[in-house]
């Protein structure tokens, strides 16, 4: 599904973001992504979704070297992977609605689609209660679930986030995971960068760890 072969990343003037990263992340698996502030996890994330090209080596999704891609195919590639990012806002004075069924709009799905897919993503994460209230009048954790069901909308087949359970308390923060293990168990591969020690142990994923941009540890949790 994601495949890195001898990945470098460098940022003007000489900053090495990532060295010689390899890596197969197989399609079904949750990663999690852990390291120290400036190790390279953003880097990483940014090269999947291709808002950035490595410097050096290839980044294959799905069997496709996405440095080739020619710029009218990454609508494309984009549509397979959805993010939750803590710099892509919702918006604030639209309704849970319609945070979810504008994005469905932009890439032409009827109305009819937009109605059934809304409804399933809001009842797969506990939100359909809240369906036509403002997206600001919810609490941190309806929020960042609303940025998940946004994500998901459109059946990605790779999920990318980075610390979605970053100002939440630990109880909401664990229903949130649970809610990612559950969209992973219906077959989308997760990628979540995360400096939370406590869920990445609990959770027991596979975890790569960066560090000063070279991975330096890769396992599975989980299986003795
Ligand atoms: P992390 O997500 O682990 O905090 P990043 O991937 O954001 O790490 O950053 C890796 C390194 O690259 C850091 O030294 C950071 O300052 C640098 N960096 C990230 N983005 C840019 C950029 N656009 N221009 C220059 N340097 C950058």
């Amino acid at each position: 599904m994601i495949r890195m072969f001898h990945v470098y990343k460098t940022y003007h003037p000489k900053i090495q973001a990532l060295i010689d990263v390899n890596i197969h992340i197989r399609k079904g698996e949750f990663v999690f992504l852990v390291g120290p502030t400036g190790a390279g996890k953003s880097t990483f994330l940014k090269l999947i979704y291709r808002e950035i090209i490595p410097t050096k080596g290839q980044v294959i999704i799905d069997g496709i070297n996405i440095s080739r891609l020619k710029p009218s195919y990454i609508p494309y590639l984009r549509r397979n992977i959805g993010i939750v990012f803590q710099d892509f806002k919702l918006l604030y004075n639209r309704t849970v609605y319609e945070n979810i069924s504008f994005g469905l709009k932009a890439i032409g799905a009827t109305n009819f689609e937009i109605r059934q897919q809304v409804k399933k993503v809001l009842n797969l994460m506990g939100l359909e209660h809240k369906k036509n209230v403002k997206s600001q009048l919810l609490s941190g954790g309806e929020q960042q679930k609303l940025c998940i069901a946004r994500a998901i909308a459109n059946e990605p087949l790779i999920l990318l986030t980075d610390e979605p359970t970053g100002n939440l308390d630990p109880d909401t923060s664990w229903e949130i995971m649970q809610l990612l293990f559950h969209i992973n168990i219906r077959g989308t591969t997760i990628i979540m960068a995360s400096h939370n020690k406590l869920i990445v142990d609990k959770a027991k994923k596979r975890v790569v760890r960066v560090e000063r941009g070279k991975i330096i540890e890769d396992t599975q949790r989980g299986i003795y």
